[in-house]
């Protein structure tokens, strides 16, 4: 087999089949592949696309490229939840710590920011103390002991993943659906867990920009995920406007606490009760969506949800009085307002705008080399659909010696629109596909 027959297949709208992704997933793997190679290969998917069976195909070549974790010691239906990213979408430190207190098991390997989107990893990373790096052994205790774990991901999971996400990163072949859907699912699959439950993001803060794509995204996983024998669901969510309120790292985990104590209701807390749901309904602790709502309800009115967090953070190293003092995280320099230049509504807001002018502030990383900087981040105070008078801080910039922030100022004011109108509002959650 010859690496140019499979891309001059490609190239002329021809399927690929079993053996041929293979050969060219682990010959890439290997070495035998180089670059520039596997780099037109994967412009040819980009144009000519790639149909379900060959995604599926792809996304199981890939999955075995490493480590398969195994989770079989840890007794009882374990679950997994998966965001195809966002801006301020901190619903895994809400929704993973709800589950474990209705009795999930949810062992998370999480990942870190990715162009304006943020990462689980970063964020945890924030709290003073908290290590992403567990031994197997030690990751299998935690989720026994305390419900749930988030860890990064080992070094041999999805080693194609690895390689393949970097070069398209450069190539500019990130946007299609088969290449993103086998990215997630191969480490979804690689990863253990019984049961997954995929958030897929539609709106200017997500990579799926028309909701008919993030459609697609979603069935297409879906049903990778049920040919590889796990229960498989995603949820259609708005990502047309930041998530919560917070957009940075310890100011997501500060704002992921509040919500479970309870003093925080909005549309994060609403995305991450309805995941929980659908991660208890998968677990098989859950008959129905009510039955889970009064579990949820019940787990954070009685504290445990928020217990399960400082377990947990416990576990990893971490300082736990975070959750009772959130003055413990990494705290700003100094605090900026950002103020209306007119009155009227919140009428839009470019979330990848408000995402990259965090970044500025150094949430986030501009080169693969770059370090974060914890307490830096963006508090908004108004929304899509809130009013607000001219000279009101719409906004509050969290921000140390490092920022860049007169133009993360000038990107953020530049990324809200204030209309005359109240905005008709959006749909939070727009399907659900299983
Ligand atoms: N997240 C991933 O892990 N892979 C993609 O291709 C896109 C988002
Ligand atoms: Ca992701």
């Amino acid at each position: 087999m010859h690496i140019t027959d499979i891309i001059r297949k490609k190239r002329g709208s021809g399927r690929l089949s079993r053996e041929e992704i293979l050969f060219f997933v682990n010959g890439y793997v290997s070495g035998s592949i180089p670059d520039y190679q596997m780099s037109a290969l994967l412009m040819a998917i980009w144009f000519e696309g790639m149909d379900d069976e060959e995604t599926a195909e792809l996304t199981l070549a890939m999955a075995g490229s490493g480590e398969q974790i195994d989770l079989s010691k840890i007794p009882g239906l374990k679950v997994d939840k998966h965001s195809t990213g966002g801006v301020a979408d901190t619903t895994t430190l809400v929704a993973a710590p709800l589950v474990a207190a209705c009795g999930g098991r949810v062992a998370k390997m999480s990942g870190r920011g990715l162009g304006h989107t943020g990462g689980t990893l970063d964020k945890l990373e924030s709290i003073p103390g908290y290590s992403v790096t567990q031994s197997m052994e030690r990751f299998a205790e935690i989720v026994t002991q305390c419900g749930v774990s988030i860890i990064g991901q080992s070094a041999n999971l999805v080693p194609a993943d690895k390689k393949l996400y970097s070069l398209r990163d450069v190539t500019c072949t990130v946007d299609n659906v088969s290449l993103i859907a086998s990215s997630i699912m191969s480490k979804k699959i690689a990863s253990g867990s019984d049961a997954i439950v995929l958030d897929v993001k539609s709106g200017s803060g997500a990579f799926m920009k028309e909701p008919a794509e993030a459609e697609r995204l979603a069935r297409l996983m879906v049903e990778i995920g049920r040919r590889a024998g796990r229960k498989t669901l995603a949820l259609v969510t708005d990502m047309s406007q930041p998530l919560g309120n917070a957009i940075g790292n310890a100011v997501e985990v500060k704002e992921a606490i509040e919500i479970l104590r309870g003093d925080h209701p909005g549309d994060l807390k609403e995305v991450s009760l309805a995941l929980a749901a659908q991660m208890l309904i998968a677990s098989r602790i859950c008959a129905d969506e009510s039955d889970a709502r009064s579990r949820l309800e019940n787990a954070l009115s009685s504290g445990e949800a928020l217990d399960r967090l400082r377990r947990m953070i416990e576990a990893h190293g971490g300082n736990p009085n975070v959750c009772d003092h959130t003055g413990l995280l990494p705290q700003p320099d100094r605090i900026l307002p950002v103020t209306a230049s007119q009155s009227g509504y919140i009428g839009a807001m470019d979330a990848e705008a408000v995402g990259r002018a965090a970044l500025l502030l150094g949430a986030g990383r501009q080169t693969k080399e770059d370090s974060i900087d914890p307490a830096v981040g963006i508090w908004l105070n108004a929304r899509i659909g809130d009013e607000v008078r001219r000279g009101d801080a719409i906004a509050q910039l969290y921000v140390t010696s490092r920022s860049s922030v007169d133009e993360a100022r000038t990107l953020f004011s530049e990324a809200l629109t204030i209309s005359p109108e109240k905005p008709a509002p959006g749909t939070l959650i727009a399907m659900k596909i299983e």
